[in-house]
């Protein structure tokens, strides 16, 4: 039974916003388990496909080699050490105190509310719950909010809050260890593309497709010249498919202004940490977060962002 009264009032800013503090949550979760469950895929990867394989072997070392009987050793003692962990994906085992394992029980996993209950922390243990956790929270739930008052009480808002979300995730993954993963910047092309050509982002499918092209071309190039200026890697192949997301889900317009912001709040970010905090300058700075500001900024300031940057 389709209620467009009921529809109208999940779609508005309180029930988007109540969402997004749910869906917080969720991207809390994710951030703290993907890392891991990727790292957990690539040693598995290495065990099963490439250490003590023949078939990855030949290719590269000769066709009638084979692999030394070390590696054969090596992947046995990473597949012991892999079957010792704890299964673990997004939704399982439930959510628990990272100090004791406390499970927390549903009212002690309310957004916002269970940590401002707690005070802050576990309550089996005392060990404080960084608050970080209500942060990611209140985004969230602001950013669905906000969506809703600026896309109106729609389905295709459910897209920008899904784009919110994969930013959001981004940033934070990325900020924590430097990783983009594939699972979260190819699902933002997606539906970049997939949302112009059912005409939900009011951007015409090939400004999407440029702006896919163009995001991930510019920051290739970026690469591509600081490599031979530098001879290093300077832009991961990560920050190239997020930008090419923002690219398709904006349209190749918004590049520039998205790109201008970010670069500039990454730079004085990473001046001031470096001068002030003696961050080590060798160390890679995470541009996603950045990428994420100027992602985010231009979902709601669009236009006035591009007034600003190009006149
Ligand atoms: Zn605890």
């Amino acid at each position: 039974m389709f209620d467009p009264g009921l529809a109208a009032a999940l779609l508005s800013p309180p029930g988007l916003g109540v969402l997004g503090l749910l869906i917080g949550s969720f991207l809390n979760v994710v951030v703290h388990r993907l890392p891991a469950m990727m790292w957990r895929a690539w040693w598995k990867d290495s065990v099963e496909f490439q250490l003590a394989d023949p078939l990855a072997w030949q290719p590269l070392f000769g066709g009638q080699s084979t692999p030394p009987p070390q590696l054969a050793q090596a992947a046995q003692a990473v597949d012991a050490e892999l079957r010792k962990l704890p299964e673990e994906t997004l939704t399982r085992p439930r959510s628990r105190c990272p100090k004791c394992g406390h499970v927390l029980r549903w009212w002690e996993n309310i957004p916002v509310l269970s940590w401002l209950m707690l005070r802050g922390r576990c309550s089996a243990c005392g060990t404080r719950i960084a608050w970080r956790y209500p942060a990611v929270e209140l985004v969230t739930g602001g950013l669905f909010a906000a969506a809703a008052a600026h896309y109106g009480a729609q389905p295709s808002t459910l897209l920008w809050c899904l784009a919110i979300a994969l930013l959001l995730t981004m940033a934070l993954i990325d900020f924590d260890t430097t990783l983009l993963p594939d699972g979260l910047t190819l699902p933002l092309i997606g539906i970049g593309l997939g949302g112009a050509l059912a005409g939900w982002t009011g951007v015409s499918p090939a400004d999407a497709a440029a702006g896919a092209l163009a995001g991930y071309g510019v920051l290739w190039l970026v690469g591509f010249i600081w490599g031979l200026l530098r001879k290093v890697d300077a832009m991961a192949e990560g920050d190239m498919k997020m930008l090419a997301g923002i690219g398709a889900l904006l349209g190749w317009q918004a590049l520039p202004s998205a790109l201008l912001l970010a670069a500039a709040v990454g730079a004085v970010v990473g001046l001031v940490m470096i001068a002030g905090m003696g961050r080590d300058r060798s160390k890679p700075i995470p541009f996603g977060p950045y990428l994420a500001l100027g992602g985010l900024c231009s979902i709601f300031f669009g236009p006035a962002l591009r007034s600003v940057w190009l006149l």
